[in-house]
Formats: C-alpha cells, structure tokens, sequence
C-alpha cells in the first residue's frame, strides 16, 4: 500500500498538503521535507504519514528528505496535536511555535569553521625535506605541532595555504575538518558567575527533595508535584539538588520561570550551581538572535545542553531524555500565551511530561487554585515546605485602614497613611531599605465609597460591576447584568462614591515632598523602556544607592534585597475589583509575594498594606500568610458560582474598526452557538469587553463555561467552521482564558 505524507509548508500561509513519498525514503512525522508546490520547491514539515487513498492520482511525490532523524520528536509532535485539539487552534499554529523560525527554515545554519588537525607524528628527515621544498607547508606542520590538541582554525594558518593544505593532506600529514562554532549569546559582557555550593537541607526540604527524586527514578507512577513552599522557604535549593541528580543519573532538566527579565536572579542562581558545566547550560530568552536561536536549539537537541532554562515557549525545548521539569511560580499569568496558540506552559509541561514520561514539579507560594484543586482530587501530589529556610520568621503585615469614614482622615483620600510614612522615616534613620508597591490600575473601573469602602457588585456573579463611560452603566462582564450609576453609595449613603486611581510618578511626586532626604528609584513601564533599564535600576538599589523602590507588579517576582526591611502596598484593593472573578486570587498571590519581599535577610521585615476594603479575605488571609484558609474560601466562591477551577470558562472575542460589525458578527455566533449546545456548556450574552475599545478596534465578547472543556472546544469551533466572517471582524476563542 503507498503512504503519503502530510506535510505543513512553511511560510505565512499555513498550507497543508499530501505528498506521495519515493519508494525507499523513510519519511517520519517531525522530519522536514523539501516538496514541489506550484512551480517552485518548498520546504515543509511532515505532521504526518497517512494511508494513500488507492484512486488518488493526482498527488505530487515530495523531492527529498532534509533529516533523516525528525527535527520534532514524537513527544513533542503528539504534545502539538493535544494543543491543537484543546485550544482549538491549528496544528500548524502550534508547531510554529514548537520549531523556532530559524530551525524550521533554511536560511539560518550552523557557523562553522575549518580546522586542521596533525595526523600523525612527522619524522624529521621529512620535516627538513620539506623545509628545503616546501617552507610553507613546513610552517603549518610546525604550527601544528606546536598547538594545543596540535590543531588550529585554518584561518589561524595565514593566507594562500590551500594548496598547502591539500598537499598535507594528501600526503596524510594533517586532517582537514568542518568544526561547529557556537554563537554563545553569553559571549561578552557577562560577569563571572562563582560556583555555589548545595546547602544542607532542612527536614522539610530534604522531604521534599526525596519526593521529587522518586518521581524521576519512576516517572511512570508519579504524579506532577505540586511544591507549595512559603516565599523564602528554599524551594530554590529543592530545584537545584534535584536538578543535580537528575543530571547525574544522565537525565536531561528543563527549567520553566515565568519570564526571563523579570527573574534575573532565578537564572543566576542556576548559572552558578551549574558554573562547572557552563556549556551544557542554555538560556532560552526572547532577544536571543535567529543564529543563537538555531544554535541553542541544536545544542539542545543533540543533548550538549543539557539543562534549559527558559519561560512558556522553553516548553517545547526538544530536550533528549528528559528527566524533570521545574515550574516556577507556577501560579503566574504569563505561562498563558495571549496570540495563537493560546496554550497555558505549565498545563502544556504536565502534559509532556506524562507523555514522556518524567517528573513534574509545580513550585509556588501561592499555587493557582486550577493546581490546587488537582492536588485534592488526587490528580496532582502535595509536598509542603511550611519554614523559612533561612531562619527568618514571616514578616509582620500591618493592615491599615484608608477610608476616610474610619474617622482617621479627611478630606480627598490620601496616597500615604501615617503609619506608612512613619515607618519610612524610620527605615531612613536606620539605614535600611524600602519597597512601596502600587497596584497596577487596570483598565477596568468599578466604583468605591471612600467613606465605607462599598464596592458596586453584580447581584448574581459577586464580581464588580464595570462602570461604561458611553452609556453611564454598570455592567456585569460575566453575565451581562446591567444598572444605572449611583449618585450616593448605596450602602452608606455618602456621596463620595467614585472611581479612584493614581499613578507611580504621582507617588514619587507626593514622596518627595513628604521625604525629601530620600534618594528614590521608579519601576515602572514608563522608566523601563531603555535596554538595562530594569537591571540598572534594581542593581543601584541592591548597592543602597537608593532608599525606596517604587514599582507595580514588576517588583513583586522573586527578587531577594536582604537590606529591605518595609514594604509598603499603597493601594491593596485596586486590583480587587475588576470584573473577573480571578480578581481576589490575583490580589491574595499579589500581596503574598510583595510580603516576602520583606525581611530576606538578617533584619526582620514588616508589611504595611492601605486598603479601603480592610476586611477583604485575599487581604485578611494573605495577612496571615495563611494560604489554606484562603483557598478554603475561595474554592466554596467558586463552586458556588461554577467558575474554575470547578468549570471551564473560555472567552469568544470579536474585535473590528467597525462597532457594530464586532457586535453583530457575535450576536450570529452567539445565535449558532445557542442552537443544539451540548449538555453541561453555559453560554453568556454578548457584552462589550470591559476594555470595550482599544487601538482603535471595538471589542465584545462572550463568556462560555462548561465543566468539560474538549466538548466546549468542539462546539465552538464547528460553529466557527460553518460562519462566514466579515474580512474586517477578527474573531478570536481563548479556552481557559484568563482574561476578561
Ligand atoms: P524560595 O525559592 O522558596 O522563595 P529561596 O530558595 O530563595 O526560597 O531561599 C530563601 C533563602 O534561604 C535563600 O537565601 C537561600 O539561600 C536560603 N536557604 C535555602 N535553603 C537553605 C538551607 N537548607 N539552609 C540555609 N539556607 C537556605
Ligand atoms: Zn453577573
């Protein structure tokens, strides 16, 4: 029977076809091809090799086989077409991102270089022979002879040795080799990094390392692990010692952090453990050049690196014989892509490490109720590590109350509490250093009474309510719940009910004012913006050439500032009443990892946080450190509500220049989609997105949940099959999105 293989043309295009393979080529799915299209030859890669139809006549044959070996292991290809399949997305879109461009094409090779090599000892009575006749091939073999490895880059030989060369080599003197050159994206201006040492471990850690070591010797019959080690708690040193001796045992370790510039100190503290065996270390970033790209790949594939580092596309590092895979931060938001494939990297890493089959580690202060449910369920396994590692107690967190109905303030509501400002002053004195956290103001506005600290919610969702500026209503954006705005607050009766925010320039300005003897640093997307920025910034502030550190959510990843003994959080609530029901989650992980700050090395830490909702539980429990008392009650919310990670909830956007063209080419999906629904899938109405316009292009979308998510998929994307969409609506599914 003939096979042909289906092969995915590389270019914009997407274009698949079948191609009937040449007797005796062994084509495999993963392998690139080079196959006729049109007038031209292309290059594809073969997805897969399928059973000829027996009349199909009309199939062109491929030309030629580029690997021999496939370029996409038969893990990685199976982990693409689950992609595929969960996100709805095409399995072209996922192999792009499985193969780097630079591998996929062939525009990008290897550098290399020319070297020649001393075969064999020269006797002297040649050497002076050819001293006499041939000096200049007298002085490659004297240069050789005198070299380390008595070899050298032909280009190191001097010009116009060609013939030479060809003469010695011919007379079996020397070899001439093609040598592979790495672009080392390392190369230059890279401090030195000193080897670190391990560290005994604590009980717990020691536990914990164990755990992790029993599922790499039997992958097969262990779970994913979920680490859930309070910050500071050395969850870091876990990773590490397992990384070793996965390493030893001659395994392969793929390390995931959530993004690359913002954990510097994550991947120094990688690099040197492993300063011993630098070249075997890849750091997969995203302003690696296509050359270092392909480089770092090969290296990668061929087993010479054998420990990636690297965020969500690092997922797909085709790593020989893997043996664990780390998740950092397992909890963050940025592991979800946000353009096709929207796939979620640590659910991705889960995956592949079931189909490979190797240990899985999911490592958090604050895991993400998705991971912590799968722990109850039995799907995942719990290891804890409750201590610091250090010796060093939780920081103290002070909650202060900002309303103004506390009876504490008057007039506008201030930026700075007295007790926050206090404690800054005293921090001055001392010598010690300060971080002051601003919340990020979202793009969506709920309203707050400043004298009750009141939240508009939706009756039935328990989420705030967006205020819409073009019609003056509040809107529910998951059910679609509408009301007018209140002149007074409905609870309290005050009329000081409004939409509040300040920016991170506005707290500089008020700080200088207030401190004028302390040196202030910015964190922020408008001072980041020159290359360094962030590294220039946080390194004068670890020298103590600045007090205070003033950032959004930049600053609240896995820094480690031991001088750092106050860390303020201006405006705990503002990321508390957006319309998602993720919004307390968010905040509890949020102020959690800001707390740690605190407090990381000899000196004890304090926490202030301002609130106007000081009785919020993410506020409350993320106060107490108190992770379990915290999921314990927003898992009851969730469940009550039927939101993740008890459903699945996926968001249906269509975005266009027109405004009502967006809005009627959902309402047509909307009506296709309420017709013949599977069982179990809850479908929303069709609302304005609470970020309803933006570049220019007006956005709605649709909320759909399902307790099932591969039928959710299904039905949305026949649906997308059968409609014709206008060329100027760009529709767009995201399954287990995040964002609403
Ligand atoms: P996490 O990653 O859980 O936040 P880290 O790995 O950063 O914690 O550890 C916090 C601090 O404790 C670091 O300074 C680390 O060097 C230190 N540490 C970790 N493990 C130990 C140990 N077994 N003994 C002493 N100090 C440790
Ligand atoms: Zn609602």
């Amino acid at each position: 029977m003939r096979v042909n293989a289906r092969v995915l043309i590389d270019g914009p295009s997407e274009l698949v076809f079948d191609y009937a393979i040449p007797v005796g080529l062994d084509v495999k799915p993963g392998c690139r091809v080079r196959v006729p299209l049109r007038k031209k030859s292309s290059i594809g890669t073969v997805l897969s090799v399928v059973s000829a139809d027996q009349f199909e006549f009309a199939v062109r044959e491929l030309e030629a086989l580029i690997d021999p070996e496939p370029l996409i292991t038969p893990v990685l290809l199976k982990t693409a077409d689950w992609i595929a399949n969960y996100y709805g997305c095409s399995i072209e879109s996922v192999i792009r991102s499985v193969l780097p461009e630079s591998v996929r094409t062939e525009e990008h090779s290897a550098r290399t270089r020319r070297i020649a090599i001393l075969a064999k000892a020269v006797d002297p009575v040649t050497m002076e022979r050819l001293e006499k006749r041939a000096p200049r091939q007298h002085a490659i073999l004297t240069l050789l002879g005198a070299a380390t490895d008595q070899q050298l880059p032909v280009a190191d030989l001097g010009e116009g040795n060609s013939a030479s060369l060809k003469s010695l080599e011919k007379a079996g003197w020397i070899r001439l080799e093609i040598e592979e050159i790495r672009r080392d994206p390392d190369a230059d201006g890279v401090e030195e990094i000193l080897e670190s040492k391990p560290l005994d471990l604590n009980e717990e850690q020691q536990r914990a390392l164990d755990e992790v070591l029993s599922a790499v010797a039997d992958p097969e019959h262990a779970k994913p692990l979920l680490l859930l080690g309070v910050t500071g708690s050395g969850k870091t040193e876990v990773y590490l010692q397992a990384a070793r001796r996965a390493l030893d045992l001659g395994k392969t370790v793929l390390v995931l952090v959530p993004e690359i510039s913002l954990t510097p100190q994550t991947v120094r503290r990688f690099k040197a453990r492993f300063a011993a065996m630098q070249q075997e270390v890849a750091v997969l970033h995203s302003n690696l050049s296509q050359g270092e790209r392909f480089d770092e790949w090969h290296r990668i594939r061929k087993g010479i690196a054998r420990i990636v580092i690297g965020a969500r596309s690092a997922v797909f590092a085709p790593l020989p014989d893997l043996g664990l895979i780390l998740v950092d931060e397992e909890h963050e938001n940025s592991y979800k892509q946000d353009v096709v494939p929207r796939y979620h990297g640590r659910d991705v890493a889960v995956l592949r490490a079931a189909f490979e089959p190797c240990a899985v580690v999911l490592g958090s202060a604050t895991p993400s109720l998705e991971s912590w449910h799968n722990c109850e369920s039995g799907k995942y396994q719990l290891v804890r590590l409750n201590q610091r590692a250090d010796g060093q107690s939780m920081p103290l967190v002070r909650v202060v109350d900002m309303r103004l109905g506390s009876g504490k303030h008057k007039g506008a509501p201030a930026i700075l509490s007295d007790k926050l400002r206090t404690a800054l002053e005293q921090r001055l004195e001392k010598g010690e250093q300060s971080i002051l956290f601003l919340n990020r103001r979202g793009f969506a506005r709920s309203l707050q009474c400043h004298a009750c600290g009141h939240v508009c919610q939706c009756p039935h969702c328990a989420v705030a309510l967006t205020y819409h500026r073009t019609d003056e209503r509040l809107i529910c954006h998951v059910c679609g719940y509408q009301s007018i705005v209140p002149r007074k607050c409905p609870e309290c009766r005050d009329p000081g009910i409004a939409m509040q925010g300040y920016g991170t320039q506005r707290v500089e300005e008020v700080l200088s004012k207030v401190l004028p003897q302390a040196k202030f640093a910015r964190i922020d997307a408008d001072t980041m913006r020159r290359k360094n920025a962030l590294r220039d910034t946080l390194n004068a502030f670890k020298a103590h050439k600045t007090d205070v550190l003033i950032g959004t959510q930049m600053i609240a990843k896995g820094l480690h500032f031991p001088n750092v003994t106050l860390v303020g959080i201006l405006n705990a609530d503002l990321g508390l009443h957006v319309p998602d029901f993720r919004a307390g989650e968010r905040t509890f992980q949020l102020l959690t990892q800001v707390a740690g700050r605190a407090g990381r090395g000899d000196l004890a830490g304090e926490v202030i946080v301002q609130t106007f909702t000081p009785h919020s539980p993410s506020i409350q429990y993320a106060r107490r450190h108190d992770f379990d008392g915290y999921s314990e009650q927003e898992m009851e919310f969730r469940s009550q509500f039927s939101f993740p990670p008890y459903a699945h909830c996926a968001v249906l956007t269509a975005r266009s220049t027109h405004e009502r063209r967006a809005e009627f080419t959902l309402q047509t999906l909307h009506h296709r989609l309420a017709e013949n629904t599977p069982a179990g899938i809850v479908l929303g109405e069709v609302l304005p997105s609470p970020l309803v316009r933006s570049h220019g292009q007006f956005r709605f979308q649709i909320t759909l949940r399902s307790m099932r998510a591969r039928p959710l998929t299904r039905h949305v994307q026949a649906v997308l099959a059968k409609t014709t969409l206008p060329d100027d609506v760009t529709v767009v599914f995201d399954m287990d999105a995040l964002n609403f």
